[in-house]
């Protein structure tokens, strides 16, 4: 089988940190790894708890920018970020439930504590969470921007103060009045 990512490399069956098989390519060192294997493999193994790289450094993870293809089905693999404050995502092919790890990737998976999830991650609904946390976190910003920290707080308070009141549209149009004691 031959690399799709670096197209000068060879995959060769090997074995993720010793525990489920892969494939590794032999010239950028990316892996390869089928679905199916490491679920078969986590099964056998619940209880394995995954320890980061004593050596791990961040620069040295390399992540492919554009579209790469499955080395098995040649077809296009989507991308997939691994978590809402990373930017680095993995390539998943579908049609072959098979997940490409460029160099360095499996160990930000550790260090991320996401490994034993490897499986999820290309899921819809892991996907649909990290949808929701980003634009959560964009909101939060934004609105720390323009309030600052001390008037996001209590505005906040004030908020879910007023939402939990009965008579909260009254509430609100005595807040939003210029003058709420004057006619006009
Ligand atoms: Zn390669």
């Amino acid at each position: 089988m031959n690399c799709t990512q670096c197209s000068s490399g060879v995959l060769k069956p090997s074995f993720i940190d010793g525990l489920f098989r892969a494939h590794t390519c032999t010239h950028c060192g990316g892996n390869w790894i089928l679905i199916e294997d490491f679920v078969t493999w986590k099964e056998r193994n619940p209880d394995h708890e995954f320890t980061e790289e004593p050596d791990w450094q961040a620069e040295a993870i390399e992540d492919t920018r554009e579209a790469l293809l499955c080395p098995v089905s040649g077809g296009f693999m989507t991308k997939f970020k691994i978590t809402a404050q990373s930017e680095h995502r993995i390539d998943y092919s579908a049609s072959v439930g098979g997940i490409w790890l460029d160099k360095g990737e499996w160990d930000l998976l550790k260090s991320a504590g996401l490994a034993s999830t490897l499986n999820r991650i290309v899921t819809r609904h892991w996907q649909r969470n990290i949808v929701k946390e980003s634009s959560k976190e964009s909101f939060e910003g934004i609105y720390l921007a323009k309030f600052g920290q001390p008037g996001y707080e209590k505005i906040k308070a004030m908020k879910a103060w007023l939402d939990e009141q009965p008579n909260k549209a009254d509430l609100r149009a005595y807040l939003l009045t210029k003058d709420p004691y004057s006619l006009f």
